[in-house]
């Protein structure tokens, strides 16, 4: 379906819902800039938000400040990424239990990459959780926390199959995880295919895809070579040339986002999360064209 239809039959078509991840600040000035971005995702009333744990737990306090002051100023429902990489299992509680003290009871639960970087050897901790499954299990032994897991549309690069892929998301599952997000993808039949896999495989949590808007080509397409996600060749083509145009870079990602997020809905896709990069705009116009707009609170005082 083109943009132009969807935005004619969103008013009638299934609720949509949406999800945002953001990032932990690291100065003041990008946490005043995270909070401008909060505050406006804020009205667009998201089923959830969640906050990215760095990796192997490099932005542990960050994380934890991040989330304890959405919780505390903030109606929205806020889940903590954690990751198990570098850590012993009691570490591992001991920042579960702080992030529960926080008041947070939703996590997004992920092994991590490996400490040397993507593509190396992933080494467990000795007496740590070895995998998103075991980490699940370890989260749910401590709480009936929501816990959401990873899933990846073309597999994840380590594992030898999508067999072996798919027997790890079912042991999530099994653990106690209610829904998967993707790893980000362009090309949505892939992601139609590994749908089709993962019921096959008898997994009937939603498997939310994650939109990664493209504001910066170069850097998405090195990131997506490492993590396993193919860069068709007509985006590339549409990226082609402009890396010193920022503004049509902008416009571009804009138009590229929305015209892969209408596909799905057309495939029949009601649950989004959006990979905000802490910014607000991008998301608030993708929410618009699903027929989401800002609910902006009544304020005390009018001229
Ligand atoms: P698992 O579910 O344990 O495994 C993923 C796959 O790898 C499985 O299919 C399994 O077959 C295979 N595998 C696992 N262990 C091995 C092994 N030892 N040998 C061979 N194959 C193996 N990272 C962060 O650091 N912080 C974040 O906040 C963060 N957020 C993310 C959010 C989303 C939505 C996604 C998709 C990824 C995120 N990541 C994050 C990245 C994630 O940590 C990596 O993709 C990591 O490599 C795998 O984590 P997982 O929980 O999917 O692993």
């Amino acid at each position: 379906m083109s943009l132009y239809k969807l935005s004619r039959s969103v008013a009638s078509s299934k609720k949509v819902d949406v999800s945002f991840e953001f990032f932990p600040p690291i100065s003041d000035k990008a946490e005043e800039n995270l909070w401008k971005a909060i505050r406006r995702i804020e009205n667009l009333s998201p089923k959830f938000v969640s906050v990215t744990y760095g990796a192997g737990g490099s932005t542990r306090e960050r994380t934890l400040r991040t989330v304890k002051r959405m919780v505390d100023e903030t109606n929205l429902n806020v889940a903590a990424h954690l990751t198990c990489v570098g850590a012993s299992k009691s570490e591992v509680d001991g920042i579960v239990n702080e992030f529960k003290d926080a008041g947070i009871n939703r996590f997004v639960a992920l092994r991590g990459d490996p400490a040397d970087g993507i593509g190396e050897r992933y080494i467990p901790h000795p007496s740590g959780y070895n995998n998103g499954a075991e980490l699940v299990a370890g989260l749910k032994g401590i709480s009936d926390f929501d816990v959401t897991v990873a899933a990846y549309p073309e597999k994840h690069p380590e594992s030898a199959d999508f067999a072996t892929d798919m027997d790890m998301l079912k042991r999530k599952v099994d653990a106690g995880a209610t829904r998967a997000i993707t790893q980000f993808f362009f090309d949505n039949d892939l992601y139609e295919a590994y749908l089709e896999r993962v019921r096959k495989a008898g997994i009937y949590i939603p498997i939310i895809p994650g939109i990664q808007p493209i504001h910066n080509f170069i850097k998405v397409a090195n990131f997506a070579s490492r993590c396993g996600t193919s860069v068709p060749q007509w985006l590339a083509e549409r990226f082609d040339g402009i890396d010193s145009d920022p503004e049509t870079r902008q416009m571009l990602a804009a138009a590229v986002a929305a015209e892969q997020v209408a596909d799905l809905a057309t495939r029949g896709v009601t649950d989004f999360h959006i990979y905000t990069m802490n910014k607000a705009e991008l998301p608030v116009a993708i929410c618009r064209l699903l027929g989401i707009h800002e609910k902006i609170p009544e304020t005390a005082s009018k001229d």
